[in-house]
């Protein structure tokens, strides 16, 4: 009797101490399944809703063009792009009509490059920028313009109902001489865009500005 009890205790510890250890082991690997999900984030380069690049991408590839613009001494292009009063589609038709758009819009965009070094990336909600490597102003400039007529004339069409949306760009184009200075690429580029917005949106401006 006496001995069965301690038995039992001895299997009671025994239990427990394995218990101990198997909790153990699975917080080391919740951490490091922490980790490793931080360091997929690191290396996430994609917009999950687009399937575009995302900024993080975009930034490092900036870079890396402006050094190639400057190398080699070819023109860098760059495009900004924003929907067009997305603020009232979002308010009228709801934010997954919303998020449509803005897919719609990346696929408008990323069927109208065609060199393999031309690359869009998703800027900001509604902001996409394109860049284009080795093209002068005027190659850039039709192409901005191919994106917006095709927006224009595209239709999303939601449980029966048809919704259009325009695109207003930026557009800037130069070699690039210092490489230590990538923002002033995005701000001229920027500057355009606003500028389009200033004088009726669903339209394509350049930098240095109209006068
Ligand atoms: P403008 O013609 O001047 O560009 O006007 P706008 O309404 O497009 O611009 P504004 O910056 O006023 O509004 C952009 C809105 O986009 C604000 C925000 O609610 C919405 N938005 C941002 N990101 C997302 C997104 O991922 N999904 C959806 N559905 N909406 C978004
Ligand atoms: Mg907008
Ligand atoms: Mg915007």
């Amino acid at each position: 009797m006496r001995e069965r009890l301690e038995l039992q205790e001895q299997a009671r510890q025994d239990l427990e101490a394995n218990i101990e250890e198997r909790t153990f082991e699975l917080q080391v690997t919740l951490r490091e399944l922490e980790e490793k999900n931080r360091e997929l984030e690191q290396l996430n380069m994609e917009d999950a809703l687009t399937k575009t690049k995302n900024r993080r991408y975009f930034d490092k590839k900036l870079l890396m063009d402006i050094r190639r613009s400057r190398r080699e001494q070819t023109p860098l292009a760059i495009i900004m792009l924003d929907i067009d009063h997305f603020k009232a589609i979002n308010d009228t038709y709801g934010h997954l009509t919303g998020d449509q758009t803005i897919q719609s819009a990346a696929d408008v965009i990323k069927q109208h490059l065609k060199r393999p070094l031309d690359e869009v990336a998703r800027y900001g909600g509604e902001e996409f920028v394109v860049l284009l490597p080795n093209t002068p102003l005027a190659g850039a400039l039709e192409i901005a313009e191919q994106i917006r007529k095709a927006a224009e004339n595209t239709d999303i069409i939601v449980a029966g109902t048809t919704i259009k949306f325009t695109l207003s760009a930026g557009v800037y184009s130069a070699i690039a001489e210092d490489i230590n200075n990538p923002s002033l690429f995005t701000d001229y580029a920027d500057k355009a865009l606003y500028h389009a917005k200033q004088t009726g949106r669903n339209r394509v401006v350049s930098y240095p500005l109209p006068d």
